[in-house]
Parts: C-alpha cells; structure tokens; sequence
C-alpha cells in the first residue's frame, strides 16, 4: 500500500497544486493521501473525482502529522531535491512494505529529513511536488500503474481522435 503526506498545503495557495498532488497519487496508484491542514473543499473536489472515475482512493485533511509518522508501519520516503539519487535509492526500498511518501509545499521541516528512511531526489534542481510524485511512482511501480483498474461510473477508452467515454448508471 502506498500513502503520501503531503507537509505545509497552504489552504489559498496551495489549493491547485494539491488538488494535482492527490490526482496524481491516485492515478498513478497511491491509496491514501493525508493533508497537514483541514481542508474541506480539496476533500469535496478529490471525492466527487472519486465517486465518478472510481477506485478506492482516500483523502484526509487536517490530519496529526507526528501521529502518522510515529504509528507508520512501514517504510516513509522525503521526496526533496537534497536526496540521493532516484536511481540508486529507489533500488533499496523493500518492496514488500507498505510505502509513506513525504511531498512538501513550502519549506519542509528538518526533522522530515531525519525520520524518513529514504530522502529522494529527482535530480537535484528544483521543480514540483507533482512532477516528482508522478516521476516516483512511475518508477517505483515500473510503470505497471498503467494498468490499474478503478471500475468508476465514467471510464474514458483511449482514442486517437475525439473522445469515448462509458458513462455507467
Ligand atoms: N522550498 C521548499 C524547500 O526548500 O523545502 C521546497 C518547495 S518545492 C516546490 C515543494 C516540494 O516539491 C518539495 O518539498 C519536494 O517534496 C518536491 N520537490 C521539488 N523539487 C524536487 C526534486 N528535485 N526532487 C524531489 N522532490 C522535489
């Protein structure tokens, strides 16, 4: 199982880049996302994708985060551009455990850097939470989060041109 932690969503701020942060997690295979700050409106928006394009995607906002941490089972990874190499570190993480992936938004506390098993960059410039998730997760799953299946009331089928999409009643 893979969850992420998203550290410092900024409620006016950070409400797009977020939104894209959760989308991201789901589609590319994460279960669950917990949201330092209460935001219900990014709850709403990140369900209502839920309920339409199915899956079993969880979001929970204004959550303790030094709760999460200390009870986390698991291995915990800080995405930061400060990390060892993604191809070297992504290398060691067993597999067989459930995954906790710490995204910042503004600057991350020093003691995410301590508690994380793994601190990972994707390269060492500086860029977006999304692009780093989604650049993680690929390689992490080996691309198999292709194939995931979500059975949700719209599925879109590929098409080269126009759309197809299934609407379910
Ligand atoms: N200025 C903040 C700091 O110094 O911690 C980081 C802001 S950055 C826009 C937000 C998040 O994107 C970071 O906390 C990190 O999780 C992720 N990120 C940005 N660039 C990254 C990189 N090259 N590798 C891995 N993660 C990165």
């Amino acid at each position: 199982m893979i969850a992420i932690l998203r550290i410092g969503h900024r409620i006016s701020r950070d409400k797009r880049i977020t939104t894209h942060v959760a989308l991201v997690a789901r589609a590319f295979g994460a279960k669950k996302i917990y949201i330092d700050r209460k935001d219900t409106n990014l709850e709403k928006n990140i369900k209502s994708i839920c309920n339409r394009f199915g899956g079993n995607f969880q979001i929970m906002t204004g959550i303790d985060r030094k709760k999460i941490l200390k009870n986390w089972k698991g291995i915990i990874v800080h995405l930061t551009m400060y990390g060892e190499n993604l191809i070297s570190g992504i290398k060691k993480i067993d597999k067989k455990k459930d995954l906790l992936i710490i995204i910042g938004a503004e600057k991350v506390p020093p003691e995410m850097y301590h508690i994380s098993d793994f601190n990972i960059s994707i390269g060492n410039q500086p860029h977006s939470e999304v692009a780093a998730l989604a650049i993680f997760l690929d390689r992490y799953t080996k691309g198999e989060w292709i194939n995931n299946k979500y059975d949700g009331k719209i599925e879109i089928l590929p098409k080269n041109k126009g759309k197809k999409v299934i609407i379910k009643d």
